[in-house]
């Protein structure tokens, strides 16, 4: 599907495609609401045509409401515009953590990622990552008690 390609890269519209899957909007709730979390605007010049796309390809449905006190054109996603949205989150979540995860390490004890900071301790001459002091206590005790147990087995 053309449309949803396009729209997938657009950030502009993949942001309207996601508010509304959040709530119907009329085109000026739609317009704030992107200037508040994108701090970027979108003109009318954008909005409506790209609202009259949507609403062609049967992606959003639009119907007058009382808002406030005039009635309004309010949009709203259809099953197949929320299954755009889906596609748009599942796309960003991928984006984001393309991003991300290769600049996180892995607590060498949990094997949780570390998204800030960490604990560092050089053992037996390398340096090893922890999410905590809790866990390289933990990973040197570990340590400790297998080296206890194979010296142990030596012995005998
Ligand atoms: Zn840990």
């Amino acid at each position: 599907m053309m449309l949803s390609e396009d729209v997938a890269f657009d950030m502009i519209r993949s942001s309207i495609i996601l508010l509304l899957s959040e709530k119907p909007l009329h085109g000026y709730g739609i317009m704030k609401e992107v200037e508040d979390r994108i701090g970027k605007p979108v003109s009318p010049g954008v909005l409506y045509p790209f609202l009259k796309k949507l609403d062609k390809n049967r992606l959003v449905s639009s119907s007058k409401k009382p808002v406030g006190q005039k009635p309004k054109i309010v949009y709203e996603l259809t099953a197949g515009g929320k299954e755009l949205a889906a596609r748009i989150y599942k796309r960003i979540a991928s984006m984001v953590s393309l991003a991300i995860e290769p600049n996180l390490s892995v607590c060498v004890h949990c094997g949780c990622k570390i998204y800030e900071g960490g604990y560092r301790e050089t053992i037996s001459g390398r340096e090893k990552i922890f999410c905590c002091v809790h866990c390289a206590q933990v990973y040197k005790d570990e340590l400790a008690s297998v080296k206890h147990a194979r010296a142990s087995k030596e012995e005998v």
